[in-house]
């Protein structure tokens, strides 16, 4: 079940988009304010933003402009204005997409399919099931549920190397070697990695996806 996050001021607005959607089996989240809509991406679980361009507090752009430091969450933007439509067009939108005031709710509905269908991983034959975790590795960049993780270079080295074999028991030793980085010369900084690295996906509601063996070492749960 998908889950959109409505970020609009205006309840005739906002309502029949939420009542479309609803029925349509979306869990849909409903803030009118820019910073509420910040916070909601900051705690996770949501997979798409329709985002107003005229909220009270700071506008669509800017509000854009924040989430992208830290997220490639999709974003639908909800416009009134021709000069609006013009600077959304100029922006660098990847994925992203708008419709503009006043619009159908169904029309929006199908919009977010489309959105969400083109962003969807592409079942591949084997090995690749959906998984939550996108590693750069060019860029030591490691992204969860479409977040990136703002990483140390050890906690990105330790959780890249876990992403790749799920399941697989390491040893602090081997996550030692795999840090391999003048600081990090006690097994019990291991651990200290391993709990700033839940700590950073606590928030995304993935801190439980690393599992402790006891007296063994750790893994990477699938979720
Ligand atoms: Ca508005």
């Amino acid at each position: 079940m998908p889950a959109v996050l409505i970020v609009e001021d205006e309840p005739r607005i906002a309502e029949p988009l939420m009542f479309a959607l609803e029925r349509e089996h979306f869990a849909v989240t409903h803030v009118t304010l820019g910073q509420q809509a910040l916070d909601a991406v900051a705690g996770g679980a949501v997979d798409l933003v329709v985002l107003d361009v005229g909220l009270p507090d700071m506008n669509g752009f800017d509000v854009l402009k924040q989430l992208r430091q830290r997220s490639e969450l999709p974003v639908l933007f909800l416009t009134a204005r021709q000069d609006e439509v013009d600077r959304i067009l100029g922006l660098e939108l990847g994925g992203d997409d708008y419709v503009t005031k006043p619009f159908s709710p169904r029309e929006v509905v199908a919009r977010i399919r489309a959105i969400l269908k083109r962003l969807a991983p592409k079942p591949d034959v084997d090995t690749d099931k959906a998984t939550p975790w996108q590693v750069d590795d060019s860029g030591f960049r490691l992204f969860f549920r479409h977040t990136e993780l703002s990483l140390t270079r050890s906690e990105y080295r330790i959780l890249a190397t876990m992403v790749q074999r799920p399941g697989q028991v390491f040893s602090r030793a081997q996550l030692l070697d795999i840090c391999a980085s003048d600081e990090d010369s006690f097994e019990r900084s291991v651990d200290t990695h391993i709990k700033t690295l839940r700590a950073k996906l606590r928030p995304l509601n993935g801190d439980h996806l690393i599992v402790t063996r006891r007296g063994i070492g750790y893994l990477l749960d699938t979720p």
